[in-house]
């Protein structure tokens, strides 16, 4: 299950998974034609893959999408909590109740919502991979630094899930990523932020969702077997 899976980070990680031989279950909230382009990129590869419409703030969303995932694809066996969105860029005092209500729903409500129908559903193992940000430990100020709270708490939401959910053979890690060129910045009202932070990135440059997805999937895979509330920074040296 990959959530947000239809357009940047969550695009590439669904490309990647299924050249990796997983079956899969991608959810998106807005753009039909986008989430078609990735789904018929999946079924060129031979894999099976649903493509479900379904807002993951949503707790009756959420369930629906993990019924159909499982009774068209089988129990579900690994959780990419991707989904996430930024407001316009702007000074902390400028903050809306709507935007900081909705940044916070959709980058930590939803990976909470998720992993808990994924919790219930694992009964013979699995992993969760939650996308976070560098923002979580550099706080985004003069920009989102609510963005970066939210992402701060899906840290934390994977260090406390990998524990409990540990003895259970459920393995849950975090990627935090750089800035990355995906479309996020344009609804941020700053298409061109990552040239910008590429000046200050010791690799000097922004990331591509590829690097990110490579990330993702390995803490997904059984290669990371041993790996239980990692959070990989994956940012250029940021
Ligand atoms: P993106 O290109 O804007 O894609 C966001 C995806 O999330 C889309 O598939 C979108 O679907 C989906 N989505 C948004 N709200 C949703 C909702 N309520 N329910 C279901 N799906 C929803 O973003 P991205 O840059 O790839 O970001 C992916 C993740 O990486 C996010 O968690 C983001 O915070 C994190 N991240 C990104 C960067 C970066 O620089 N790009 C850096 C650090 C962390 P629709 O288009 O259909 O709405």
């Amino acid at each position: 299950m990959v959530t947000g899976g239809s357009r940047g980070i969550g695009a590439a990680t669904v490309r990647r998974l299924a050249a990796a031989g997983h079956d899969i279950a991608l959810c998106y909230r807005a753009d039909d034609a986008a989430a078609e382009t990735v789904l018929a990129d999946v079924h060129a590869t031979g894999r099976r893959a649903i493509v479900v419409r379904a807002d993951v703030t949503d707790p009756d969303d959420v369930a629906r999408l993990f019924d159909r995932a499982e009774g068209e694809l089988g129990p579900v066996t690994g959780l990419v909590n991707n989904a996430g969105v930024t407001s316009r860029v702007g000074p902390f005092v400028d903050l809306t109740a709507h935007d900081l209500r909705h940044v916070i729903d959709v980058n930590l409500v939803s990976a909470i919502l998720c992993a808990q129908q994924a919790a219930r559903r694992m009964n013979h193992g699995g992993a969760i991979v939650n996308v976070s940000s560098a923002a979580a430990t550099l706080g985004a100020p003069g920009e989102y630094v609510h963005y970066a709270a939210a992402k701060a708490g899906v840290d934390a939401l994977t260090i406390g899930l990998s524990k409990e959910l540990g003895p259970r053979g459920i393995r849950v890690n975090c990627v935090a990523p750089g800035t990355v060129w995906t479309d996020i910045h344009t609804v941020s009202g700053d298409p061109d932020r990552p040239n910008r932070i590429a000046q200050r990135a010791p690799l000097g440059r922004a990331g591509e969702p590829d690097e990110i997805a490579a990330a993702v999937a390995w803490l997904l895979s059984p290669d990371a077997s041993y790996a239980t509330g990692a959070i990989l920074r994956v940012a250029g040296g940021l």
